[in-house]
């Protein structure tokens, strides 16, 4: 357990009212800004656990980690979604304000170093939590192994066969625990020093292609670690920049079919010509179709839903998810030198091949297991609302990164926020929000 604590242990919930009980499992930034949606918008008495397998909350700025900057500029990760500019006012009053932080940019366009933004989402979270005399939150260190959907109300079974039920469960694992960065960086690290004790030692390969594998690879240098470095993906080509927002842009005639495959010719289609233009930008191309497939995804089949799950997710996931111009530049700087290139993903060929995943893939198959069903049964829409063959499965919402291992988006936080506060909103089987008045 990482701690237990109440916001209030003197227990000051109102004689008569029945405090709800409530589960988020991950305690990443999903889980985190599901929680802050709860304390805001939840206007009854509720516990909640936070429960995660490895990580307490907030440890995604611990570390080598923590000084990395995040992806997106100030301006997008506000954990308040009235106040986009939330982040970068707290940047601005705690940071800027008295010159601990120079910055040669506004705050809104600020890549902050990720404990920064830790040290943000734990201090709107402290302060919510405060003012909440009715709620209880327990961080809880434990690994679910199913959600049980088939009772009156969800059941967590963990893996030491302990289980507990609740009145709403929300799921925010994110990449899970095969895929947890905090084991990237690790195994990155304790590969490094053997290398590098090494005469004559074998390249190191790193297996993914995004913000993870960017900041170990350029830590592993600035760290000065010297030896090769393969980068083994796919796509065979660095994870994408940011580019600044560009208003106005026209586009061609879309497709008049409803086929997602017609639909992301003609965004290629349109990225190219977009970047033939003068000042055009790929980006925002790809931008505007996001916005538009989101749209589109409610009445999309199920069937053309699961295409677009085998075999476009991960290209949408890859162009939308981008990197901190200065990041992107000093990667691709690292490329120019020769030690570092890019090479095909297969499996290592001796056991002294040194490969570190530092892959960032949702996986839907996760969810299914988590929930003991098939895959290309399940759906999520926009508010993190889960369907089973279509039939609604009730007080389960799933949040965040492994919410888009489903469909297109979230992959910003921005719309992580949101999804969350539309999850807490619509979590209504058990009236979770119908008491809501704000
Ligand atoms: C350098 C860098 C910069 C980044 N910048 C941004 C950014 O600007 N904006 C942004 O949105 N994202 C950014 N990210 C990604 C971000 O850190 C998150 O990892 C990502 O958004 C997913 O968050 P999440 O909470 O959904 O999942 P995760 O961060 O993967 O958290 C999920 C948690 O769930 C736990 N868990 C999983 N399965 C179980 C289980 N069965 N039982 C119990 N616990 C479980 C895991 O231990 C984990 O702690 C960046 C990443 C990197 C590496």
């Amino acid at each position: 357990m990482f701690f237990d604590r109440g916001a209030r242990e003197d227990g000051s919930w109102p004689a008569g009212v029945p405090a709800l009980k409530i589960a988020i499992i991950g305690a990443g930034p999903s889980g985190l800004a599901t929680a802050i949606a709860l304390m805001k918008r939840l206007h009854r008495p509720f516990e909640a656990w936070l429960v995660d397998a490895e990580d307490a909350p907030g440890a995604f700025g611990n570390g080598a980690a923590g000084l990395v900057p995040t992806t997106e500029p100030a301006r997008d990760l506000s954990v308040v979604p009235e106040r986009p500019d939330d982040f970068a006012e707290w940047l601005k009053t705690n940071w800027l304000a008295g010159g601990t932080v120079a910055t040669l940019c506004r705050p809104q366009d600020l890549h902050a170093p990720r404990a920064l933004f830790r040290d943000y989402v734990m201090a709107r979270f402290g302060e919510v939590m405060a003012l909440r005399k009715d709620v209880r939150i327990r961080t809880f260190r434990g690994h679910v192994r199913h959600v049980d959907a088939g009772g009156a109300t969800p059941r967590l079974i963990f893996r030491d066969g302990e289980c507990a039920d609740f009145d709403h469960v929300f799921v925010a694992t994110g990449f899970g625990t095969a895929q947890r960065e905090a084991a990237s960086w690790q195994a990155a690290h304790r590969a490094a020093e053997h290398l590098s004790g090494l005469e004559n030692p074998p390249p190191l390969t790193l297996v993914g292609n995004g913000p993870r594998l960017a900041a170990i690879l350029l830590h592993l240098r600035a760290d000065g670690f010297a030896g090769d470095i393969h980068i083994a993906a796919a796509s065979g080509r660095l994870p994408q920049p940011h580019a600044r927002p560009q208003p106005g842009l026209a586009f061609g005639e879309p497709p008049a079919s409803r086929s997602l495959q017609e639909a992301f010719r003609y965004v290629r289609r349109e990225c190219r010509s977009a970047e033939a233009r003068e000042g055009g930008q790929w980006q925002a191309v790809v931008d505007a179709a996001s916005a538009r497939l989101a749209i589109v995804w409610r009445n999309l089949p199920q069937v053309e839903r699961n295409r677009y799950r085998r075999h476009l997710l991960r290209l949408h996931r890859h162009f939308s998810i981008r990197l901190a111009p200065d990041v992107h530049r000093r990667l691709a700087a690292e490329i120019e030198t020769g030690r570092t290139r890019f090479v095909a993903p297969r499996a290592p060929k001796s056991a002294d091949e040194t490969v570190i995943d530092c892959r960032e893939v949702p996986s839907a198959r996760a969810l299914a297991g988590l929930l003991s069903c098939d895959a290309a049964a399940l759906s999520i829409d926009d508010g993190g609302h889960l369907a089973h063959h279509g039939a609604s499965i009730p007080a389960i919402s799933v949040v965040g990164a492994i919410a888009s291992s489903l469909r297109p988006g979230p992959f910003t936080f921005a719309e992580t926020v949101r999804q969350a506060y539309r999850a807490v909103l619509s979590a209504t089987p058990h009236g979770l929000a119908r008491t809501s008045e704000r």
